[in-house]
């Protein structure tokens, strides 16, 4: 049976793995809420000119860039663990998630972030081409017992999720400092 919890905004009954990705929320206070969050508005912007500008990543400025590849780390644990985030795309900014880690101060995250990368790269750095990287990356067949690597992974995974030093706050924080969104905008999110 799939534990759930009440919505934060509305009390229905919502699954725990959801609520983790949606700050306790159901879909439709989610979705509501979202369009008018500065926080949410402003990253898909970045994702917006990643994407679809001609210089993409490179065009953003630094605190962007750092800023950016956490979200895209925090986004991607909290879906399908690290090795989610390194099976993907986002898994290319590796060096840029690093500095944003540092950058915001979540020492305990970029632990985790290392403990990860060298349980799946043990004797390489992170490949920037993610062709490359789904090559090296293990991956744990259908059916068969969980490897050893998995578990220690899975782990990870739970310790991210625990939180410990509110990576979604400390993100926030930056947000305001270089005024990705304004002062009063950001206030009480
Ligand atoms: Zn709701």
């Amino acid at each position: 049976m799939i534990d759930q919890v009440p919505c934060a905004q509305c009390g229905a009954p919502v699954s725990e793995s959801s609520a983790r990705r949606m700050n306790g929320l159901c879909i439709s206070c989610k979705m509501k809420r979202t369009r008018t969050d500065p926080f949410h508005v402003f990253y898909n912007s970045l994702i917006d000119r990643v994407q679809r500008s001609r210089g993409g990543f490179d065009m953003l400025s630094e605190p962007e860039k750092l800023y950016f590849t956490v979200m895209l780390l925090r986004n991607e644990v909290n879906n399908g663990g690290f090795h989610q985030y390194f099976i993907n795309s986002s898994g290319s900014y590796y060096g840029y998630t690093e500095k944003g880690l540092v950058a915001l101060g979540a020492t305990h995250t970029l632990d985790l972030l290392r403990q990860a990368k060298d349980i799946l790269f043990p004797t390489i750095s992170v490949p920037v081409n993610t062709e490359l990287r789904r090559r090296v990356i293990p991956i744990v067949e259908p059916g068969a017992p969980a490897p050893e690597w998995a578990n220690k992974l899975d782990e990870l995974d739970r310790r991210f999720y625990a939180d410990s030093e509110n990576l979604t706050s400390r993100l926030k924080a930056f947000a305001r400092e270089h005024r990705f969104v304004s002062e009063q905008q950001g206030a009480d999110i």
